[in-house]
């Protein structure tokens, strides 16, 4: 989609420090990041936020949890524990309306709202 951050960054047109990629999904590092870990996970495919999946986002949604799983053992925090965060609209605090999932660790979080 046109004038979207994040499909910007999955074409290629942004940089971004990517840490994982397939033909559905792409994963890079917060450029701002909350925590030692923070790590973004988005589909490839444009959607906008967790409110606008349909029942035929389920494979795709658990290949994005498969993901975070993968990365979370990578990383290094697999046993010691972290948390997956999609925000969605404004009170929710989504800044970029391509849906992602934040895969945040590394430190003791607390819970901020
Ligand atoms: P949201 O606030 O929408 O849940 O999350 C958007 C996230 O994208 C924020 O944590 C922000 O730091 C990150 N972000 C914004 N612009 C860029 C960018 O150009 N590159 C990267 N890697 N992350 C970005
Ligand atoms: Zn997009």
């Amino acid at each position: 989609m046109e004038n979207c951050l994040f499909c910007k960054i999955v074409a290629g047109d942004i940089p971004s420090n990517k840490v994982y990629e397939d033909e559905s999904v792409l994963a890079f590092l917060d450029i701002a990041p909350q925590a030692p870990v923070h790590i973004l996970i988005v589909p490839k495919q444009h959607i906008e936020s967790a409110q606008t999946l349909t029942p035929q986002s389920d494979p795709l949604l658990c290949h994005i949890f498969e993901t975070a799983r993968n990365l979370a053992k990578e990383y290094g925090i697999d046993q010691t524990g972290y948390r997956i965060i999609t925000n969605v609209g404004q009170q929710g605090g989504q800044s970029v309306k391509h849906l992602h999932f934040h895969l945040i660790g590394g430190r003791t979080l607390k819970w901020e709202n």
